[in-house]
């Protein structure tokens, strides 16, 4: 059996091999291995370096500066050192975190751990277009509101929420703003200072870079006081503990600095594999899509279909890499908690799936995924007309 054809972009990507080429460079003995915090040899200098000038690659996608970038193993790690972090090290200025019931779980979880120890959340529902409006933020704030945390594009819908209009409520009421920007990084243009972001996570695997490495903006003007949730060496000002995985490092770097070189060229392309796709399943009928064609990245594009059943249609399309809901609750058989959050029945939530795209996607490829979605949407749907008619 061939290897299916991979459409799952949103759930990771492939490293770019120009990536990958850097991290090799980043760990053997004839490479730069040394211990990035040794500062007593020039092997520990060359890393430092290395992790200094991926620093500054990281940074110069969102518009900041290198000395706001705290490494972490992911976007998971950071939306909890930002939500966690910022809420008990500034207990004194309230207990209050809004946050949305669409948001990725390492921003859920973490909010309900939060209100385990005493915090309160507020949790906003979405448009049916997967947005969160500022007039809905305006009226969940409150006096003691320390923290707003809403994504900035949604990993299953592709929905992009308006972040600088959001962040501006969040701040008209004194609150910080963090928004987990997994998604968006390489996909939309980013200025942190011009957006009003205080906190954003980052991962490197949802952009061509390798995965467990990621990071999370702090915004030090003014300075916001986050507490550490790993201990150690007081690495990352304090911020995360422990010896800096410099070939990580270097390939998140790469791939961000890759981002901000071919973002429009990335862009063109996922929007012709967008109308390409949506073009050649135009001629069937019953398919409803999710992704607010107005207001979604271009890679991600969420269809529901009427009249088959979703696991038998899931069944129909293995030669395909797709997801139903996010990949990260793929083992439960609940419809997506996302789909549900926009307010779609429980139905057509199981017979919906998302197909993402990315920079390795040809043309070709979307030909043989519309080909195959048509032939299964014949084969599912004619044996069931056929037993209608025979009643
Ligand atoms: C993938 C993803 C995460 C988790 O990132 P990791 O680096 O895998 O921990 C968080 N938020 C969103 C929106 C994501 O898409």
């Amino acid at each position: 059996m061939s290897a299916p054809l991979y459409l799952d972009y949103a759930a990771t990507t492939p490293a770019d091999p120009r990536v990958v080429e850097q991290m090799m460079r980043h760990l053997t003995l004839d490479g730069v291995y040394a211990n990035p915090a040794s500062r007593s040899h020039m092997p520990g200098w060359l890393a430092e370096q290395a992790v200094e000038q991926a620093r500054r690659q990281v940074a110069d996608l969102i518009g900041a500066d290198p000395r706001e970038i705290v490494w972490t193993s992911g976007a998971t790690e950071a939306d909890n050192l930002a939500l966690t972090g910022l809420m008990r090290a500034n207990r004194a200025r309230g207990r209050h975190l809004v946050t949305s019931i669409i948001e990725h779980k390492a921003v859920i979880d973490t909010a309900k751990a939060l209100e385990a120890e005493g915090f309160e959340v507020t949790w906003l529902t979405p448009t049916r277009e997967g947005l969160i409006t500022p007039q809905a933020l305006r009226e969940a704030m409150r006096d003691d509101t320390v923290l707003v945390s809403l994504m900035a594009v949604n990993n299953e819908l592709g929905s992009v929420n308006d972040i600088a209009a959001l962040a501006e409520v969040a701040h008209a009421h004194g609150a910080f703003f963090h928004t987990d920007a997994a998604q968006a990084a390489g996909r939309l243009a980013l200025d942190v200072t011009a957006m009003g972001i205080d906190l954003m996570s980052l991962s490197a695997h949802k952009a061509y870079g390798p995965k467990g490495i990621g990071a999370l903006y702090v915004r030090r003007d003014p300075a916001l006081r986050v507490e550490a949730l790993i201990h150690g060496g007081g690495h990352e000002r304090g911020m995360r503990s422990g010896t800096l995985p410099t070939h990580q490092i270097v390939g998140m770097g790469a791939a961000f600095a890759l981002a901000l070189d071919e973002r429009e060229q990335d862009d063109a392309h996922l929007r012709e594999l967008r109308e390409r796709f949506l073009d050649g399943l135009a001629p069937c009928s019953g398919i409803h899509n999710h992704s607010p064609a107005a207001h979604s990245v271009p890679n991600i594009v969420n269809l529901a279909f009427d009249d088959v059943d979703g696991e038998s249609l899931l069944m129909a399309l293995r030669g395909l890499a797709v997801s139903t809901g996010s990949a990260c609750n793929s083992a439960s058989v609940d419809p997506s908690y996302v789909l549900k959050g926009i307010g779609v029945p429980h139905a057509q939530a199981l017979a919906s799936i998302r197909f993402s795209f990315g920079r390795f996607t040809r043309a070709d490829d979307i030909d043989s995924a519309v080909a195959e979605i048509r032939h299964a949407l014949d084969g599912l749907r004619r044996p069931a007309s056929a037993a209608m008619h025979q009643r």
